[in-house]
């Protein structure tokens, strides 16, 4: 034996000791704990693979949005158009087939309402298009010509596919807990400020003096203002984010609609249609006006889209843009 150096005799001892196979296994034990707190505080978004934080638990994300379902669209008002409802559970279910996250319950409903051309889907995946939106993917256009390979159900699955990468990605869900948490940190904002702040002079003050009274009224009048400005950039804080969300649902849309066999193209023809009724309302001119009503806009104009997710389709024909499978 050197001095200075363990015999490998003595090395293979300790490791084989029991107190040292104890320290091994508690070791492990911690280390599987601290993982598994990680992934709960902080899981992968099922759809970007980002960390995020979840506060809402998928059960309460499911059970909002099915005790919304019914009242945002109603049995009674549904499509009775069988075509109409074939056409749309085919290409939703075989999204739907596709899509990473299974845990919660996708359904779609085709809505009787000629007037608003939408879709939107509720947290927990359940999925609502209006009649007017399928009236608006079957008319003709000026810019059909450009997309010469598209079809009805390709038009359809662009517009579902973004709904369900909605629910997929649990934005319904990010949205409220953004909305609890910038109440909460706005309340607690607007009631501890003040009192910091008036604190020294109302110990400096006696009670009787006049002074007290005013810092009274300053100290209110404070926190309602603070109110205020704290509801006000939550706002603008969540619109930001709701269009982030917008660009995601379009990008994984695409996507998604791709690995169902459809054609991610139509996604552009689109976001191109909603151009052209957006031009057909506003007489195409884009005021000062609109640029600021978009600053609070849940949705981004649909130009940048049209731009966007010519990108994406670029992407997705390089094969550098993939779903990520759990
Ligand atoms: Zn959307």
């Amino acid at each position: 034996m050197k001095i200075g150096s363990f015999s490998p005799c003595i090395v293979k001892q300790v490791v084989n000791s029991r107190p040292y196979k104890g320290m091994q296994h508690v070791g492990i034990k911690i280390r599987n704990l601290a993982i598994k707190i990680y992934n709960l505080v902080l899981p992968k978004n099922p759809i970007t693979e980002k960390r995020q934080i979840r506060l809402i638990p998928t059960a309460v994300e499911r059970l909002v949005g099915k005790v919304s379902y019914d009242s945002v669209c109603p049995k009674e008002q549904m499509c009775t158009n069988a075509t109409w409802n074939t056409q749309v559970s085919t290409v939703f279910d075989n999204l739907v087939a596709q899509v990473q996250r299974k845990n919660i319950t996708y359904q779609v409903r085709v809505l009787h309402d000629d007037d608003t051309t939408n879709a939107y889907c509720l947290p927990g995946g359940f999925t609502v298009i209006t009649t007017a939106m399928i009236q608006a993917l079957e008319e003709p256009s000026d810019f059909d010509r450009e997309f010469p390979d598209i079809t009805f159900e390709d038009k359809i699955a662009a517009v579902m596919g973004h709904e369900i990468i909605h629910a997929a990605a649990g934005h319904g869900a990010m949205k409220m807990q953004l909305k609890i948490l910038t109440f909460c940190a706005g309340k607690i904002t607007s009631t501890v400020l003040p009192h910091l702040l008036f604190k020294r002079r109302a110990t400096q003050d006696d009670n009787t003096c006049p002074q007290t009274k005013v810092n009274k009224h300053a100290k209110e009048a404070l926190g309602k203002g603070i109110d205020v400005a704290c509801s006000l950039a939550s706002h603008l804080f969540i619109q930001s984010h709701s269009r982030c969300n917008e660009f995601e649902a379009d990008k994984y849309g695409m996507l998604l609609a791709h690995s169902a066999g459809y054609n991610p193209l139509a996604s552009v023809w689109l976001q191109k249609k909603f151009v052209a009724m957006e031009k057909g309302e506003s007489g195409g001119k884009a005021s000062l006006v609109k640029k600021g009503i978009q600053l609070f806009s849940s949705h981004p104009p649909s130009e940048t889209r049209v731009h966007a997710n010519r990108k994406t389709l670029q992407e997705i024909q390089s094969g550098t843009l993939k779903l990520h499978y759990a």
